[in-house]
């Protein structure tokens, strides 16, 4: 478990005055790491930390940079177009860049002069994937998005027995996971409307999102090598926002019997920002099972699980219709939940993918599932918003929605906050729908 330290003291400043401003979403007690460049530019993606509205380039610090010890090493793996050599390294070295780039930001930092000079504006920048991802692992840890959806598919028997005991998960697909912004074509698939008597191929008529954390997995192991759940978080770098979009119709008619397949497989959207396990140390809970609900296998339990396990993240999802943006109007808001309602925890999934030697590497992503509320309008998907389709929202446009239209986006947020700390944000993963081919 990660411990709070002098980083995450909520008094401190930086000189990056809009890091200072309240609601921001990169104080200087978070430090998201993410890969990109000027945008337009033909410069080398690099790493870089958010804080504030701007970026810093971790390969321009010039004098300022640790020169030694971890911190250095961690820095040098910085200079790579991807963070898979950053994660790589383990949390030592994660810490001691933190508390070297902590140390350089803060308001009385002797280096501010001369580091200006390495800020980057985030509106001037493109971004890439954070990581390259060579595994793609999508769980499903939300019992309250279980029970929905269960109760829509399969209305006798909702949740199936192996919930409570197994962490359900499928392999999901790396090569059309995108960054926030991303296009999203909407997908053809086989469709088997209800009282048809034989499918046809046709564009999704049922497109939904899916508001889901993603957890980027640090140092791996060996092929063989189980992860024990005692030391599971020391193989996660850290987390970020990921929409795992899905046409319904088309998983309804193909998934069983073997789970989703291309339903799931046309993109994934992830936000650049991935905030560190490091960032995350304050707004850690208790890990709880309900009294009437048997307790995890041993594999799956342990005493800091049950001291810290869970994290108090808020996650919101909103919508941004064509029409909208036409008329200039916000963003609505769909709705909200929190990752402290997760049924199964990070180092729970890292333990059960890994118990039968399952080998992970340094830049793999696993989904968390989407993450729904105990309340109705706590559900992070459409499907379960609207009842199957069954009961439209009327937005404040005036438009109804079942499911996705084209140019809808949808972006998603997520922030921690807890009294005696910062408030820290993940920043958002948008995406757009695009009209089929
Ligand atoms: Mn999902």
């Amino acid at each position: 478990m990660r411990q709070i330290d002098e980083t995450h003291d909520p008094q401190l400043a930086s000189w990056v005055e809009s890091a200072n401003r309240p609601g921001c979403d990169f104080p200087l007690q978070n430090l998201p790491f993410a890969v990109f460049r000027r945008a337009g530019s033909r410069e080398p993606l690099r790493c870089g930390v958010g804080i504030g509205e701007a970026i810093l380039d971790l390969t321009a610090l010039g004098p300022a940079a640790p020169r030694e010890g971890a911190a250095a090493e961690a820095l040098a793996a910085c200079a790579a177009p991807a963070l898979n050599a950053l994660m790589a390294l383990g949390p030592q070295a994660w810490q001691a860049l933190r508390r070297g780039l902590s140390r350089l930001l803060r308001a009385d930092s002797p280096h501010a002069r001369a580091l200006a000079a390495a800020l980057v504006p985030q509106a001037q920048a493109e971004f890439a994937l954070p990581a390259r991802i060579g595994d793609y692992t999508d769980f499903y840890t939300s019992i309250h998005h279980a029970t929905a959806v269960g109760r829509l598919f399969r209305p006798d028997q909702p949740l199936l027995p192996n919930y409570k005991w197994v962490p359900i998960a499928y392999h999901g697909r790396a090569s059309s996971i995108g960054v926030s912004g991303q296009r999203v074509r909407r997908p053809h698939g086989q469709l088997m409307p209800r009282g048809a008597d034989s499918p046809r191929l046709a564009p999704s008529e049922r497109l939904d999102y899916e508001l889901e954390l993603g957890v980027l997995i640090g140092p791996g192991n060996a092929l063989g090598e189980p992860i024990p759940i005692e030391r599971a978080e020391e193989h996660v770098f850290g987390l970020c926002l990921l929409n795992d979009w899905s046409a319904r119709d088309v998983q309804a008619w193909e998934y069983q019997p073997l789970g989703p397949f291309l339903a799931k497989n046309f993109a994934t959207t992830v936000s650049p920002w991935v905030v560190t396990l490091e960032a995350l140390a304050p707004y850690r809970a208790p890990w709880r099972r309900a009294e009437h609900d048997p307790a995890p296998l041993p594999y799956l339990d342990c005493a800091a699980l049950r001291a810290a396990g869970a994290i108090e993240i808020a996650l919101e999802v909103a919508l941004e219709t064509a029409l909208m943006r036409e008329r200039a109007l916000a963003p609505e808001r769909l709705a909200q939940a929190d990752f402290r309602d997760s049924y199964w925890s990070i180092a729970q999934m890292v333990a059960h993918h890994t118990v039968n030697g399952c080998n992970l590497a340094p830049g793999d992503l696993l989904g968390t599932g989407t993450q729904s509320g105990p309340a109705p309008q706590q559900a992070g998907s459409l499907l379960e918003l609207t009842a199957g389709g069954s009961r439209p929202l009327t937005l404040k446009s005036g438009e109804q929605r079942r499911f996705l239209a084209d140019g809808d986006r949808v972006i998603l947020r997520a922030w921690c906050e807890r009294a005696g700390f910062a408030r820290i944000g993940f920043g958002e993963a948008a995406g757009t729908v695009w009209p089929a081919a």
